[in-house]
């Protein structure tokens, strides 16, 4: 497809970039364990690099701490440093920084706590024993089980607020959509609590506003901000909310976009990154 003029010129004129990772710019490998990169995506990254415009990649997950899914994203040919690289646990981090919350207690495995630990935020373990939690965070944790599950109730009902890196059933992988760890774990704590998590990381506006504070950008360059992703309910969404440009991928989960509510819809629905790349 070919972009209008207008389009293109938005584009070119952006203050900054919001890349997704996991069916945008890469698909996760499931034997490796590593990323492979998407068609032009590596081209992408490098011309905003090369031009010296600002970008970051937004996953929304929360297996690994920021700097491995950096890591993984150079071995598979990226041009990126770790400081580019975001997760919902960097926009959790801050969030529970500012709203000086102290202790939260995380059900989410080590790279889902490393952003807290290192922001100086006294986590406590899924299950452990503690008092005075003022908040549970919930992210990637497939080894969830019942005394975490116990151990959050008791948390939750004791007036801790629940948070959560992210709450979308599924993702995009090599071998088709996955289950998003969250998204069960909240229902269960919402069925048990009648407690709904605050969303940390996209589509919020506390994801969009930590990457805007991590490229250098005032708060007002919002709308002159792209956000290029393929979940209509992450990237999208948190564009739109915010006049943001959003520009969808066909690579992943999004699909036709005739049936998206309107503040699911992509600005621009693309097949790959290659018009991008040119109107760059
Ligand atoms: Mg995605």
């Amino acid at each position: 497809m070919t972009l209008t003029p207008q389009t293109k010129a938005r584009l070119r004129g952006a203050a900054g970039f919001i890349f997704d990772m996991d069916g945008t710019i890469a698909l996760g490998d499931a034997k490796s364990g590593g990323h492979r990169a998407l068609p032009h995506a590596i081209a992408v990254l490098e011309a905003l690099r090369a031009s010296g415009r600002p970008f970051v990649v937004f996953t929304n997950g929360t297996a690994k701490p920021p700097a491995a899914y950096a890591q993984s994203l150079r071995n598979a040919g990226f041009a990126l440093d770790d400081s580019q690289m975001l997760t919902p646990s960097s926009s959790a981090a801050a969030w529970l920084g500012e709203t000086g919350t102290g202790k939260v207690r995380v059900l989410g495995n080590p790279g889902c706590a490393a952003p807290l630990i290192d922001a100086g935020l006294d986590v406590v373990g899924p299950s452990q024993a503690a008092d005075g939690v003022e908040a549970v965070y919930t992210g990637w944790f497939r080894e969830f089980d019942f005394s975490a599950l116990e151990a959050a109730c008791h948390s939750l009902w004791n007036g801790a607020r629940l948070v959560t890196a992210s709450n979308v059933p599924f993702f995009a992988t090599e071998n088709g959509r996955a289950i998003g760890a969250s998204f069960p774990i909240n229902a269960m704590l919402t069925a048990m609590t009648r407690k709904r998590p605050r969303i940390l990381g996209k589509p919020s506006k506390v994801a969009f506003d930590t990457a805007m504070k991590v490229m250098g950008l005032p708060r007002s360059a919002a709308k002159d901000m792209v956000v290029v992703g393929d979940d209509p309910a992450l990237e999208m969404r948190m564009a739109n909310a915010v006049g943001a440009m959003s520009v969808g991928l066909a690579t992943g989960i999004i699909g036709s976009d005739a049936a998206l509510p309107e503040k699911d819809r992509p600005s621009v629905l693309l097949a790959d990154l290659e018009p991008l790349l040119q109107a760059l």
